[in-house]
């Protein structure tokens, strides 16, 4: 219903703000993420303590998702794709490796879903930019197209790549991301500091960026949780709390169950 009004208002409205409105009501009702903080716990499956909520989040018929490889740095795509498969397949789903198309854009514009796994957040930002992929993403996802993503692909669902903890092994040619929401994930965030270790903590590191960027909320992901973006609801899933960095607020912690619609903000 909202499609139709928005494709009306665009061809026959003259005035292009008329337009932006509607398409801004309809891409806010649509968008569906599964935002996991890592893919595997200690000792388990690989993509196993997700593997219920990847399945409720594809659906029952078989999804041939598109899989974008590009934070793998130390072994090839096609091993990282054959990996993603292996657990996939349990549950009735596959991907297909960006990488064997030609046009890697068209491959995003026909995807009927979209997963970017984890690796080096600085090598997935540069082959993003590159490959002149992120508006084409972000407008594929903001149509409706499920996104999924863990670890540093949560992280690019985000502004900017700010927030990861991986190190800068490349110039990525521009810190922003994909941008599908307006707060910063901190994937596979931790509370301890190994002992003897004179560091800083990743609550200092993300303090450090508050003061930097004082407008834009972060969200300390532990490991073992995943952020839902379903009918218009953000929630929370896993046994962990998450950490909730605002600037001039004590960090505090959320659980699921609670209101995360104030990061839904723009
Ligand atoms: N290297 C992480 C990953 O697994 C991302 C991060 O820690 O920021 O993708």
């Amino acid at each position: 219903m909202i499609k139709k009004v928005y494709v009306r208002a665009e061809r026959f409205h003259p005035f292009s703000n008329f337009k932006v409105s509607f398409k801004k009501l309809e891409n806010f009702n649509r968008m569906k993420l599964l935002l996991l903080s890592n893919s595997t716990m200690p000792g388990e499956p690989y993509l196993g303590y997700p593997q219920k909520q990847i399945q409720q989040f594809l659906g029952d018929r078989k999804v041939k998702a598109l899989f974008i490889p590009y934070a793998a740095v130390s072994f090839s795509f096609d091993e990282y794709e054959q990996k993603v498969n292996e657990s996939l397949q349990e549950i009735g789903h596959e991907v297909v490796g960006i990488h064997h198309f030609k046009n890697p854009v068209k491959a995003v514009e026909e995807a009927t879903a979209i997963v970017i796994g984890g690796g080096n957040t600085w090598q997935l930002v540069r082959m993003l930019h590159d490959q002149d992929l992120m508006d084409p993403i972000r407008e594929k996802v903001k149509a409706g197209t499920p996104y999924m993503g863990w670890s540093a692909g949560s992280n690019v669902a985000c502004p900017s790549l700010r927030t990861t903890n991986d190190m800068p092994i490349i110039d990525p040619k521009g810190f922003n991301t994909i941008n599908l929401v307006s707060f910063q994930i901190n994937p596979h965030y931790l509370d301890a500091n190994p002992e003897g270790h004179g560091g800083e903590t990743r609550e200092q590191r993300i303090s450090e960026f508050l003061e930097i960027n004082p407008n834009v909320y972060v969200v300390g992901l532990r490991e073992g949780t995943m952020l839902k973006l379903e009918d218009n609801k953000l929630e929370l899933i896993g046994k962990r709390s998450t950490r909730i960095f605002i600037q001039g607020e004590t960090p505090y912690e959320l659980k699921a169950g609670d209101d995360f619609s104030f990061l839904l903000k723009e």
